[in-house]
């Protein structure tokens, strides 16, 4: 991608309301956009190439623990809301609206009312089970307040999972298999979270845990140990020593990553999700449900990855996986090997975003690739002499190579 053509550019000045540092890089770096009103944002080109890594590596690990991808609509009547009782009872409350026959509808923030009717309709023996199902899809959440950039947000993208069992001991077993798979989500998008047990609000069920970010920008606060990796819920602990090792707890600033919960039979109860089970007799069915927030992940993973300068991309979810720059300053030459660099690394399949503007000094390049925060950089100029200037983001270390060598480390990598 050339850069010169690219929609959705460095800006000088972020927004005054703009607290969160993932806020203020995402769309300092042309990331994201937010003109049309609080708490709902634009992916810009660079922003849904990152997005749609983060989705890629959360679909692999949840086809992995056996999920299949479903689609379910956003518009849900509300009949089914008042079925589980939370058409008035939901926190936030639901966004509302009617149709043109007054029809009363919801912008669904939350799928266990429309999946738990689905499960009812389709399963009926024990056969059937155990079953989990996901989509990824935007949802609606009617905040009081909406600030922070993509952390609270009115409009998000979320992965939700739910798993229907014909036991609650089967249910545990597949709460283990999520709790694993979401910490290789995390990690893979480069950063290490807490679990922690947690209170499950309007959702509902008996047991749920948060996966917990430490960072001091966070919006929350937990209870961690001094000592060792326990964690807890400060609505959920009162104790000042470590319940593991018996050393001092600290508070500390998090942000969430995702909820997982053990609903029981509580959804299923009230939507009518029965099952026949091996001896005949007809049961209740067991369920749970997961969440991520993708745009959430997104802004945490820039918390956890930026400096000074700008975001500093984990090669997994990077948008690009070098950012080439041409310092030509007139000189056909330069161009010209700097275009056959770049042709080069597009047909060898290498993700590359080519900083090719004309009229750009080289410290305004520097700073722009410094904030957008592609993992290598390569510099072409006079002086680079036909070869090429190696520089990785998070390092100082430059080193002259030849573009043969620039090929070669770049397609190993992939
Ligand atoms: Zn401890």
């Amino acid at each position: 991608m050339r850069y010169s053509q690219l929609f959705g550019k460095t800006l000088k000045a972020v927004p005054a309301e703009a607290e969160a540092i993932s806020h203020q890089l995402l769309i300092k770096a042309g990331f994201i956009d937010q003109a049309l009103t609080s708490g709902v944002y634009t992916y810009l080109p660079l922003g849904w190439r990152v997005f749609k890594k983060i989705e890629q590596i959360i679909k692999e690990e949840i086809n992995a623990i056996g999920g299949q991808e479903l689609f379910m609509p956003t518009l849900q009547p509300k009949d089914l809301w008042l079925r589980s009782d939370r058409w008035d009872h939901i926190d936030p409350p639901l966004f509302k609206l009617k149709d043109r026959h007054e029809k009363e509808l919801a912008m669904a923030p939350t799928h266990e009312e429309v999946i738990t009717d689905l499960v009812a309709r389709f399963v009926h023996s024990y056969k059937d089970l155990p079953l989990a199902l996901y989509h990824i899809q935007n949802k609606f959440r009617n905040e009081m307040r909406s600030t922070g950039g993509l952390l609270r947000v009115r409009e998000f993208f979320m992965k939700d999972l739910y798993s229907f069992h014909s036991s609650s001991e089967d249910l545990d077993r597949y709460y283990e298999k999520v709790l694993n798979a979401y910490k290789n989500i995390f990690r893979r998008c480069g950063f290490e979270v807490k679990v922690v047990e947690a209170v499950s609000g309007t959702i509902g069920g008996s047991f749920s845990h948060e996966f917990m970010m430490v960072c001091p920008t966070g919006e929350d606060t937990v209870i961690a140990c001094t000592k060792c990796d326990w964690a807890a819920n400060i609505e959920k602990t009162e104790t000042q020593a470590c319940p593991l090792c018996g050393q001092p707890t600290k508070k500390v600033r998090s942000i969430e990553n995702g909820h997982i919960f053990k609903l029981g039979s509580k959804y299923a109860e009230k939507l009518g999700a029965y099952f026949t089970d091996k001896d005949g007799t007809k049961k209740v069915i067991y369920g749970g449900c997961y969440g991520i927030g993708l745009g959430r992940l997104l802004a945490t993973t820039v918390e956890a990855h930026h400096d000074e300068k700008g975001i500093v991309w984990p090669k997994s979810v990077a948008p690009y996986q070098v950012q080439l720059i041409s310092l030509s300053n007139q000189q056909p030459a330069v161009s010209k090997f700097a275009e056959n660099i770049y042709e080069k690394l597009e047909k060898a399949g290498v993700e590359v975003l080519y900083d090719d503007r004309e009229g750009v000094s080289a410290g305004e390049k520097f700073a722009d690739a410094d904030l957008i925060g592609i993992p290598v950089r390569l510099v072409v100029s006079e002086k680079t002499d036909n070869k090429v200037e190696w520089k990785e983001r998070k390092s100082q270390e430059v080193k002259l190579i030849t573009p043969e060598e620039v090929a070669e480390r770049l397609t190993e990598e992939k």
